[in-house]
């Protein structure tokens, strides 16, 4: 990757004094627009940003979020340069500029469709020409509390350029959880920074195959039978005390648990990324727990009910766009899963290090 530093100033000087700039606000939830009513809006997804603690020795820490551009009106831009800045009680602690090639993989131009839960089309005043992604870390002793974003675009000849400066935190977990099941397993997917999840409420999430005493994936001579799975039908538990806000029970399970075949995803989910049958449960504390593709016809459990700290939710299964009969835990800020921002968790009942991929755990 090729890469190297420029100040911001200097940044400025290049494109000279007629370049509409949008400020950087020191808000949550990105930069409003302050100097032209035209100007662009840079926004985080998560909206919030929490530092990942990195495993290993290394002791370090990474940051993962898109910066959409948002737009009161449809535009056609292209992204030059992307500056980032990590900084710690106001002071530069890492600076990096990418241009050229290596942009091309960083850049993603999203979907125009907001859907909620019940595949209603939700209504946005805003475009969202181009969104790009920010990957980076720093060491954990650097204590980085800001992120600067600058990005240094294209519409036509014009150039333009929009920046924003975005909080980090740490999170502190409010509900006491439990892993959603008892017993043996591996993490086969964590969060963003872990091979795992990349959309906005998915950051942190986990994805556990159940195995059995004996830490095998399959409880006979393995087959291609979803009953053949250790896991296959385990008790799914409430993780903590709540009230379940959405809950959805009509899915079937994928045929063939080897293979995610669209044809048995949700009509809504044509791209993939079908929880199929899923409980939302709000903890109180804006803490929602997410849990997916429960078994076809297990769900017991409807919105509306409260349900207390490990009570059964229904049986692991394979709903919705999966690969492998497995559970799909998630905690974040709301009842959508789809608007909600992720959240780092951690589990009462799992003795496990860092939960990341390849992990053995036994839930107590
Ligand atoms: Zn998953």
């Amino acid at each position: 990757m090729r890469q190297r530093t420029l100040s911001r100033r200097a940044a400025l000087q290049l494109l000279g004094a007629s370049v509409p700039v949008v400020r950087g606000a020191f808000a949550f939830g990105g930069a409003r627009a302050t100097e032209a009513d035209d100007a662009l809006h840079l926004q985080p997804t998560p909206t919030r940003l929490y530092a990942t603690a990195d495993p290993g020795r290394e002791r370090s820490e990474s940051f993962v979020f898109h910066v959409l551009v948002e737009s009161a009106r449809p535009r056609e831009l292209s992204l030059e340069e992307l500056q980032v800045e990590l900084g710690s009680r106001g002071a530069r602690v890492i600076a990096s500029s990418i241009v050229g090639a290596a942009l091309a993989p960083l850049v993603l131009r999203p979907g125009t469709t907001n859907r909620g839960m019940d595949g209603a089309v939700l209504a946005s005043p805003l475009h969202r020409p181009l969104a790009v992604r920010i990957r980076c870390s720093a060491p954990a002793a650097s204590a980085v509390d800001a992120i600067d974003v600058r990005l240094t675009m294209r519409e036509g000849n014009a150039p333009m350029v929009a920046s924003a400066r975005f909080p980090v935190e740490r999170y502190v977990q409010r509900t006491r959880l439990l892993f959603p099941f008892t017993g043996a397993g591996i993490i086969t997917n964590a969060g963003v920074t872990n091979g795992g999840h990349g959309n906005r409420s998915g950051q942190f999430a986990l994805d556990v195959v159940g195995l059995n005493a004996a830490y095998a994936v399959y409880a006979g001579a393995g087959t291609t039978a979803s009953a053949d799975y250790a896991d296959w039908g385990r008790p799914i538990i409430a993780p903590a005390a709540g009230e379940v806000v959405f809950a959805r029970a009509d899915r079937p399970d994928q045929p063939d648990p080897e293979k995610s075949d669209p044809a048995f995803y949700a009509s809504e989910y044509p791209q993939g990324g079908d929880p199929g049958n899923h409980v939302i449960i709000a903890h109180g504390d804006d803490e929602f727990s997410m849990i997916a593709h429960l078994q076809a016809g297990s769900l017991r459990v409807r919105a509306g009910e409260r349900v207390a700290a490990g009570q059964l939710l229904g049986l692991l299964g394979s709903s919705g766009d999966t690969v492998t009969p497995h559970v799909h835990y998630q905690l974040q800020s709301g009842p959508d899963w789809r608007f909600a921002d992720g959240l780092p968790c951690v589990f009462t009942n799992v003795s496990a290090g860092p939960l990341v991929r390849g992990t053995f755990l036994d839930a107590k």
